[in-house]
């Protein structure tokens, strides 16, 4: 390796103008969202007063392979070694993810002579059910805080970003997995090739890789644009997922959609040559519906930024209407996906008197850019609120139980996508 190379491969790019997978040139905005702090990066008091950087979450379509991207504008190292999500704060999602270790487990036939390895496996909240199935697990996880979480929990995790350089060592150490599996990972990483390198690499020639990502058919058909933001570089659908596996020698030969995040895909893949699973019927349908959909013409996507402004205006009328109204709204939740609806649509406090959270790391705390202040759920009880806006509105079902009692003083539920809506 010359020298120009280590120096290239040490100092961070620039906000490099080429398509993530395949390096044409970006021409095409698929929605521009301002500027935007990180939306992982709760503000403690004391911090209140202090600069807080704002980066760009400009979207774009590549016109050559289509796939939707926000370039690298904060390096993940940034993002990712000390992160507020733990996955385990949310019920619906353990849950969601126990019947996944259940379904997989059978389908594959894995047992004490497996090894499952998941990508960003956060704080254990899915290797351990494989765990009490006796199979043998190794987790890969790049936050220092969360891993130490997985690591009490008696979860083997190695502290480390997911790569083909990771992947090679682990090799090179007789590691290969029956099974690589990642949620919400793949939209995550900033070298989309790279990361199904590795996959491919690690995965022994009769395995199997699952992804699940939130699918972008849906993040269009519903508005779904607070789910953009600095965290997630790719916005896939099942045809770009398609080709930036097979770049790397894998197949898709299956496909599940999912009610997660709004609607998310999991994909099945294996290598190329792996003749014993055929590609399924419900992958070639999703393939039509998409290519039905227009994902493959550029004109489809340069719609959406003119919804999303459509969404805006209507979440503005409502909260104006109800200020002026002498009503109360409060938040719950303080997901990634609410920092982006508030900081876009311009609303503080002057709108929404504070959020809660069941995380005990974000209490106490205030959202970024907004500022909103975070408190324990309990504070709904005490303000007793006209308007609960539900943030994470992919939990939805779950939030309206848990609080159902502000229906005692007359309380609502209003979610805001896909568009604004009083629940009843
Ligand atoms: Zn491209």
């Amino acid at each position: 390796m010359s020298l120009a190379n280590v120096i290239a491969a040490e100092t961070p790019a620039p906000a490099a103008r080429g398509c993530l997978f395949c390096g044409t040139a970006l021409r095409h905005t698929f929605v521009d969202l301002g500027m935007s702090p990180l939306c992982e990066s709760y503000v403690p008091e004391e911090k209140l007063n202090h600069m807080e950087p704002f980066y760009p979450l400009h979207v774009y379509v590549c016109d050559e392979c289509f796939l939707v991207q926000l370039q690298e504008y904060v390096s993940p190292a940034e993002i990712f070694t000390e992160y507020a999500y733990f996955s385990s704060y949310a019920d619906s999602w353990v849950e969601h993810m126990r019947r996944y270790a259940d379904m997989i487990t059978g389908r594959l036939d894995l047992g004490r002579e497996s090894l499952v390895v998941e990508v960003a496996s956060n704080d254990g909240y899915l290797l351990q059910h494989f765990v009490k199935k006796g199979i043998p697990v190794l987790g890969i996880e790049p936050a220092a805080n969360v891993a130490r979480v997985a690591a009490e929990k008696g979860i083997p995790t190695l502290v480390r970003f997911f790569g083909e350089e990771t992947a090679r060592q682990l090799r090179a150490e007789g590691v290969q997995a029956d099974l690589v599996c990642g949620a919400n990972v793949l939209a995550q990483v900033p070298h989309p090739n790279d990361f199904v390198r590795g996959l491919q690499v690690l995965l022994k020639p009769r395995g199997v890789v699952t992804i699940d990502f939130p699918h972008l058919m849906r993040l269009m058909q519903e508005s779904q644009f607070d789910t953009i933001y600095h965290e997630h570089f790719s916005y896939l659908s099942f045809l770009s997922a398609e080709k930036i596996f097979a770049a790397q020698g894998l197949t898709l030969f299956d496909v599940e959609e999912l009610p997660t995040h709004g609607g998310s895909l999991r994909i099945y893949a294996r290598h190329a040559g792996d003749t014993t699973k055929p590609v399924s019927e419900r992958a070639r349908e999703l393939r039509r519906r998409e290519m039905d959909a227009g994902l493959l013409r550029i004109e489809t996507y340069a719609s959406f930024g003119e919804q999303v402004k459509e969404t805006k205006r209507k979440l503005l009328e409502f909260l104006i209407e109800a200020r002026r109204g002498g009503k109360t709204v409060v938040g719950y939740g303080a997901p990634g996906k609410g920092n982006t609806l508030l900081n876009y649509c311009g609303v503080r406090t002057d709108f929404i008197d504070f959020t809660v959270d069941r995380s005990a790391y974000k209490q106490g705390k205030f959202l970024p850019g907004t500022h909103i202040p975070i408190h324990p759920p309990e504070r709904i009880r005490e303000a007793r609120p006209d308007y609960v806006l539900i943030l994470p509105w992919n939990f939805k079902d779950e939030i309206v139980q848990q609080m159902a009692y502000i229906r005692e003083w007359g309380g609502k539920f209003v979610v805001p996508i896909p568009e604004v809506r009083v629940l009843d």
